[in-house]
């Protein structure tokens, strides 16, 4: 497996996942800690926040407060079947910036 392009969910999955091979459980966290590197010393992607990012959401750098507000709506939006992906306003903010994500 190529862990430079999985996707941080794949990445997340195999770390975690107690019954994969120690190698590759290895390269897919140190493939996640490089990638939260490459944001390190960037501001908060998140329209008007000035602040530093301290981690990330699908690869886009974010601040803890925003990390946190998008994980929620996120949480929220999968849990209540039927609810708009318009609806989702803070993912939406972001949105732009990642890579694999839709943008319709
Ligand atoms: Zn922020």
């Amino acid at each position: 497996m190529d862990f430079s392009i999985a996707s941080v969910q794949e990445l997340y999955d195999i770390a975690t996942d107690v019954t994969a091979r120690m190698r590759d459980r290895y390269s897919a966290t140190k493939e996640l800690q490089e990638r939260r590197k490459s944001v390190v010393g960037t501001k908060c992607k998140y329209p008007g926040c000035m602040s530093n990012t301290e981690t990330t959401w699908a690869l886009v750098g974010l601040c803890r407060t925003h990390h946190k507000l998008i994980k929620e709506e996120t949480t929220k939006y999968y849990k209540q079947t039927g609810i708009l992906y318009e609806y989702r306003i803070h993912y939406l903010k972001i949105v732009e910036h990642i890579p694999f994500a839709r943008k319709e």
